[in-house]
């Protein structure tokens, strides 16, 4: 289970970074840094599943364990978005409703 720690750990700071970009007033290149990490998140995630599977977890455990992982990035991206400003959607749990509707 080290990979898929050390997985779920760096996670939190791409969906920091994620946050960060929402946070920020430039829509555009929110969404293109969502797109690109993303993007390159799958790789990771399939690593992660590849990894468990030659440890010799089924391959449907492999991937519920690479998928939680990556639930870690919405909770940095998140935190972020709480801490340095509002966001474009809002986040699960918010009390407080955003200023407009959620559009990309
Ligand atoms: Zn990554």
């Amino acid at each position: 289970m080290e990979v898929p720690m050390r997985h779920a750990l760096h996670n939190l700071p791409e969906g920091l970074a994620v946050g960060v970009g929402f946070a920020a007033p430039d829509l555009g290149n929110a969404v293109s840094l969502m797109t690109g990490i993303g993007i390159q998140n799958m790789p990771e995630g399939l690593v992660v599943a590849i990894a468990l599977v030659a440890a010799g977890r089924t391959r449907a455990r492999a991937f519920a364990i690479a998928l939680l992982t990556g639930l870690v990035e919405p909770v940095g991206g998140c935190s972020a978005v709480r801490r340095w400003g509002w966001p474009a959607c809002s986040c699960p749990g918010d009390s407080v409703a955003p200023p407009a509707p959620c559009s990309l």
